[in-house]
């Protein structure tokens, strides 16, 4: 409607400039402005109308988007003007170029869907002319001899006309020829009565790649698919354009070496004077292109939606490979780059090659020394087409295929790697392999693979922050009934203590002994203590949590707060039946928060309690000129590679139901404790084989805080 009402909008500019454009280009200079303009306004009135109908179903069918009546009209006033075809294709040529540049200054960007449907509108109007075009001059010929004939009254051998007629008719099909060679657009060609191709022009050969001695004598079922020719479609479209004149076919056609083009063929039957059929023209031309992103637009708002649906992350992958199968590649492959390089999702248009697909490739492939296909794109996250692979040895290694005999079946005449992103980074690359020798991907697919690699990436990135978020809400809840669980026990056992104090003060006499008091009180502040250290814990996860980690920072020794922690965890240490080893080299000091540190060595030393099977543990704390370092190595069940990073976020533990009390938090405050002091941490470990924690420490964070007398 939108478009209909802003083309209407446009009409007087639109057809200023098109009378100009005529006048410098096209048009014979003693045409009068009425005539060249014709019926110019009225079909731009009837293009208004049809476009604020319901054509968009037409785009995707092989109907012309509407059927001009001007346009007819006009063919008609042409010829009597004595004007061409060729003149024709470009006046409507030039009504497209004015209308897209009216929109354009207008300042009303066209969508592509817009831009397709005033195209496809200029297009019926141009071809409905030149069909009528070529009809009626025909026809007039025709009349033209018979009349001849007639008028001559004497009795001529009906071999003799029939001879006038057939060189008229050449005449007017060399004409014809000749009118449409300079045309690009259009290929056009002449048939037979039986069907067969008996004239050609350069632009045919352009669009179908024949040269003319190839093809003249061949049938024209020669440019039909396989599935065309058993519906009979050519011998359909003879018949029917000899019955009715006129036959319109649009669908894949195909070139000489096997590739297809969509494209619309009409053909107009060609009659002599005695109106007995001689044989057709054929005007045909090339829309793959308009075709191919008429398919794209579908295909990716069909993807989108698809995408959409879940919020799972594998199904979406899945989901994504799947894609580019129905459409434009024989098979797909995502390499998601995480550690281990394994995880790939693959998906082939053919069911029964899937099995073959997802045992051939299993992994992101290592470089190429080509640099080319997946593990380049992962490199550079550039995305590649590669129109032919002319089979080429390091293909394999390009796509990740493990074997040749696979490659070999699976086939990939061309391929597409494009890389999947989320805020700039790769972590993903989706390879779209066309296997058929004639279906070569090309530009448009790269434009389409990107725009689907985007909004895939886009999905793959809510479905992975979803499952983070459901994760860490789980996690938080699972944290908030422990650490209750946990809090509960000393408030509990702080109770049966003050309950048993005042028992014994309300019975008073010998029950209110000083030493009977003074321990239960001494267990009662035990348990408060113990109290305000898990709530002090809980308070540090919120504050670190938001950004506002306080660091008190002094001059301090590392070794002390080493032993210091040590002492302060020795009943730890006797409870598990364990030894600790403190290693130090003298003093090694630096400006940090010294209670801050103290809970980093504290958490990392109970940890390997906690874990370390009642082996002995071993605490070192070692220092060069700029760093100090800290070491906690135990030899307990150790930490398996996959489990590594995550230890270090909130709530992350190996296995929440381990058995051994914690909440997954303690590592998450060692890390944020030493990076706020511009430190590192590093783990090594295996699973069974114990664990070693190392930090580095810089000894003063910044200038200002090293000791004078280093500052030389
Ligand atoms: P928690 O309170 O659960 O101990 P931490 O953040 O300190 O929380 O540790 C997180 C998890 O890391 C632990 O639950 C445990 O699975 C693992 N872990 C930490 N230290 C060690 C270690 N020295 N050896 C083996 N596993 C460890």
């Amino acid at each position: 409607m939108e478009l209909a009402r802003q083309l209407g909008a446009l009409r007087g500019e639109i057809i200023q400039s098109w009378l100009r454009r005529m006048r410098t280009t096209v048009a014979p200079a003693n045409l009068p402005r009425e005539q060249l303009l014709d019926s110019l306004p009225e079909f731009l009135e009837e293009l208004s109308t049809a476009l604020s109908g319901e054509v968009d179903a037409k785009l995707e069918s092989a109907a012309p988007i509407f059927d001009s009546a001007t346009a007819q009209q006009h063919a008609r006033q042409r010829l009597d003007l004595g004007l061409d075809t060729i003149f024709i294709i470009r006046e409507y040529g030039v009504l497209r170029d004015c209308i897209f540049s009216a929109f354009e200054e207008a300042a009303a960007p066209l969508n592509s869907r817009d831009s397709r449907l005033l195209s496809a509108g200029v297009d019926a109007g141009a071809m409905r002319a030149i069909s009528h075009f070529v009809h009626l001059r025909d026809e007039r010929e025709r009349q033209a001899l018979g009349k001849a004939h007639s008028d001559r009254a004497s009795p001529e051998s009906a071999l003799q006309t029939v001879r006038r007629a057939e060189a008229a008719l050449q005449e007017s099909e060399q004409r014809f020829r000749l009118l449409v060679e300079s045309v690009q657009d259009y290929g056009m060609f002449m048939v037979s009565v039986d069907g067969r191709v008996s004239g050609w022009n350069p632009g045919a050969e352009r669009l179908k790649g024949y040269a003319a001695e190839e093809i003249v004598g061949a049938h024209l079922s020669r440019f039909f698919g396989p599935e065309d020719i058993a519906e009979r479609v050519p011998e359909r479209l003879i018949h029917r354009a000899a019955v009715e004149d006129h036959s319109e076919y649009e669908g894949w056609l195909v070139r000489k070496d096997g590739s297809r083009f969509w494209s619309t063929v009409s053909l107009y039957a060609i009659r002599d004077e005695h109106g007995t059929l001689r044989g057709f023209s054929n005007v045909a031309r090339d829309n793959t292109a308009r075709r191919r992103s008429e398919q794209t637009q579908q295909f990716l708002s069909e993807g989108g939606e698809a995408l959409a649906s879940s919020l799972n992350y594998r199904d979406t992958l899945e989901q994504l490979a799947l894609l580019p199968t129905r459409w434009m590649a024989d098979w797909c492959a995502i390499f998601v780059l995480s550690p281990d390089r394994r995880e790939v999702f693959v998906s082939h248009r053919d069911p029964e090659k899937q099995p073959l697909l997802q045992s051939a490739v299993r992994a992101v492939p290592e470089p190429t020394e080509e640099r080319r296909g997946v593990a380049e794109v992962a490199k550079t996250g550039e995305a590649e087409l590669c129109p032919d692979t002319k089979e080429a040895s390091w293909v394999r290694a390009a796509l990740g295929v493990e074997t040749p005999e696979q490659l070999q079946l699976l086939g990939a005449r061309s391929y597409i790697c494009v890389p999947l992103k989320v805020r700039g980074e790769t972590f993903a690359v989706m390879a779209l392999v066309s296997s058929e020798p004639g279906k070569s991907l090309g530009d448009l697919d790269l434009e389409a693979a990107q725009e689907l690699a985007r909004r895939g990436a886009l999905a793959v990135e809510n479905a992975r922050l979803f499952r983070d978020a459901r994760e860490a809400v789980q996690a938080r809840d699972e944290f908030i009934s422990m650490a209750s669980h946990d809090l509960r026990s000393p408030l509990t056992s702080a109770g049966l203590h003050i309950d048993k104090v005042l028992r014994r003060a309300r019975a008073g006499g010998a029950n209110l002994e000083r030493e009977a008091v003074t321990a239960d009180l001494e267990k009662l502040q035990g348990q408060v203590s113990r109290l305000i250290q898990m709530m002090d814990s809980l308070l540090d996860i919120t504050t670190i949590a938001a950004g506002r980690m306080q660091l008190e920072k002094q001059s301090v020794d590392l070794n002390e707060l080493a032993t210091r922690a040590a002492e302060r965890l020795q009943e730890d240490f006797a409870r598990a039946n364990c030894e600790l080893r403190v290693r130090t080299e003298g003093r090694v000091e630096g400006v940090w928060d010294p209670f801050r540190i103290e809970q980093v060595i504290v958490n990392l030393v109970s940890n390997a309690v906690k874990y370390g099977e009642g082996r002995p543990v071993e605490l070192m704390v070692e220092g060069d000129e700029r760093t100090a370092r800290l070491t906690v190595k135990d030899l307990g069940i150790g930490i398996a590679y996959e489990d590594q990073r995550r230890l270090f976020e909130r709530f992350e533990r190996v296995r929440a139901d381990s058995g051994v009390g914690g909440h997954g938090v303690g590592l998450w405050i060692v890390r944020r404790i030493v990076e706020a002091h511009g430190g590192r941490i590093r783990l090594t470990s295996r699973e069974g084989e114990g664990a070693t924690f190392q930090i580095d420490l810089p000894r003063w964070p910044t200038a200002s805080e090293r000791p004078e007398h280093r500052l030389h």
